[in-house]
C-alpha cells in the first residue's frame, strides 16, 4: 500500500530495516539515562539542526505530539493573551487550547481556502502570535514573508509557527521565529508518537519570567525540558524508539540534502496540480488563489467523483485522504506530498486518476 494520507502517512523506505535494528540494539530496553541513549538523543537533535538549519542558540525539545507543543507554548509563555490566525481546524484547535488554559486569546478568522492578508495587525496586548503555516484541514499555506514580517514590526511579540504538515518544505528564518514545531508522522515518514519543538532564547527567557509567578506545568515546563535537553535527555521516559528512528531517518535525509528534497516536493506538487488543471472535470483546487496553495497537503473539490476516485486508487493499493471533518468529508480529497513520496509513487497515483477521468 502507498499512503498519500496527510498523517499518519507513508513511512520512509528505510524504516523497516531500522525497526529491525532496534531489536538488535535493545532500544526498547536500555535506560533513558544511559550513555547509549544520550548518543541516540543527540544524534536526532544534531540531525534536526543540520536538516532544518536550526541555530545552536535555539533549544530542541522532544514532546509527545504537536497538540502538546501548542499547549506548552501557551502555558509557558503567555500571561494573558495570544493572537491566533485561524484558517481552519488545526489553527482553531490552538486557539481553543489557549481558552482551555484560561488565557484570553484573540484571533482573526479567515474563511476556509481564502487568501491570507499580507499585513496582519496584532492587538496591543499580544504576547505570542500563533500561526499555522500549513493548514492541513484546508490545504492553505501561509507565505513565509507574512510570518517573517511580524518580528520586525513587533520585536517583543513571540512568533510561534506550526509546520506540522509542511516540514521540511518551508525554509524558516529562525531569527524571526521563536517557536516551530512538527510531528514525525507527517513529513518525516515515521510512526506517530513524537513531537519536536524548537525554542528561541527570547522565548526561553519569557518562560523563566512567567514561571516565577504562574503555573507553567511541571515535568514539561520549558525550564525542566531545557535542563534535561542540555544533558541530551528528557524529564520523563521518552519515546526512545521514535527518537532512535528519527536520528536514523534524519541521517538519510541529510545525505540526500534539504535542497534536493525541497526541489522534489515542488516538482511533485506541480505534477499533481497540472493533472487537475488539465482535467477540471476530475476536480478543482479547494484553494483558488495559487499563492496560498499548499505544496505538501493538496486539497481538491471532487464532488460526486469522490467515491469513484477513492475506490479506483484503493484497488491499485493507493490510499489518499478524504476532506477533513464533517464539512469536507464528502466531496473533497486530500493528497499528501511529503519527502517519502517518491516521483514513482506520484506517477502511479496520476496514472490511476488518468484511467478513470
Ligand atoms: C496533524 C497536525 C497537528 C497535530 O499533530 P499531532 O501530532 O496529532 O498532535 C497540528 N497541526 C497541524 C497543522 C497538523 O496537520
Amino acid at each position: 500500500m502507498i499512503y498519500f494520507t496527510p498523517g499518519p502517512s507513508q513511512l520512509h523506505k528505510n524504516i523497516a530495516r531500522y525497526i529491525q535494528d532496534t531489536l538488535k540494539y535493545n532500544v526498547g530496553s536500555v535506560s533513558h539515562r544511559s550513555e547509549i541513549y544520550k548518543k541516540w538523543h543527540s544524534k536526532a537533535v544534531l540531525g534536526i539542526r543540520k536538516f532544518l538549519s536550526v541555530p545552536d542558540s535555539h533549544s530542541v525539545f522532544f514532546l509527545s505530539s504537536s497538540l502538546e507543543s501548542m499547549e506548552r507554548i501557551i502555558q509557558n509563555t503567555v500571561y494573558k493573551s495570544s493572537f491566533h490566525v485561524i484558517i481552519g481546524a488545526f489553527s482553531k484547535k490552538w486557539y481553543e487550547i489557549a481558552e482551555a488554559l484560561k488565557k484570553s486569546p484573540t484571533q482573526i478568522t479567515i474563511p476556509d481556502g481564502q487568501p491570507i492578508p499580507e499585513k496582519i495587525t496584532l492587538p496591543q496586548n499580544t504576547e505570542v502570535v500563533c500561526i499555522t503555516q500549513n493548514e492541513t484541514s484546508t490545504g492553505v499555506s501561509i507565505p513565509l514573508n507574512v510570518i517573517h514580517s511580524f518580528k520586525k514590526k513587533y520585536p517583543h511579540v513571540l512568533v510561534a509557527v506550526d509546520v506540522v504538515s509542511s516540514c521540511p518544505f518551508p525554509k524558516l528564518d529562525y531569527s524571526r521565529v521563536d517557536f516551530s514545531f512538527f510531528s514525525v508522522q507527517k513529513g518525516l515518514g515515521l510512526p506517530a508518537g513524537l513531537g519536536v519543538l524548537t525554542v528561541s532564547p527570547q522565548a526561553l527567557f519569557k518562560s523563566q519570567e512567567l514561571e516565577k509567578k504562574y503555573s507553567v506545568g511541571s515535568y514539561h515546563s520549558f525550564s525542566s525540558l531545557k535542563i534535561m535537553a542540555d544533558k541530551s535527555q528528557t524529564p520523563e521516559t521518552p519515546n526512545v524508539l521514535g527518537i532512535y528512528l528519527l536520528g536514523k531517518i534524519l541521517h538519510d535525509l541529510n545525505k540526500k540534502g534539504i535542497k534536493k528534497i525541497r526541489y522534489e516536493i515542488n516538482e511533485k506538487a506541480k505534477l499533481i496540480h497540472n493533472f487537475f488543471s488539465k482535467n477540471p472535470q476530475m476536480g478543482t483546487p479547494f484553494v483558488s488563489d495559487s499563492r496560498f496553495r499548499s505544496s505538501t497537503t493538496l486539497m481538491f473539490k471532487v464532488g460526486t467523483k469522490q467515491k469513484k476516485i477513492l475506490n479506483a486508487l484503493k484497488k491499485e493499493g493507493v490510499i489518499i485522504g478524504r476532506g477533513y471533518g464533517a464539512k469536507y468529508k464528502n466531496g473533497y480529497i486530500r493528497v499528501a506530498n511529503f519527502p517519502q513520496h517518491s516521483l514513482q509513487m506520484v506517477n502511479k497515483l496520476l496514472k490511476v486518476l488518468d484511467k478513470i477521468k
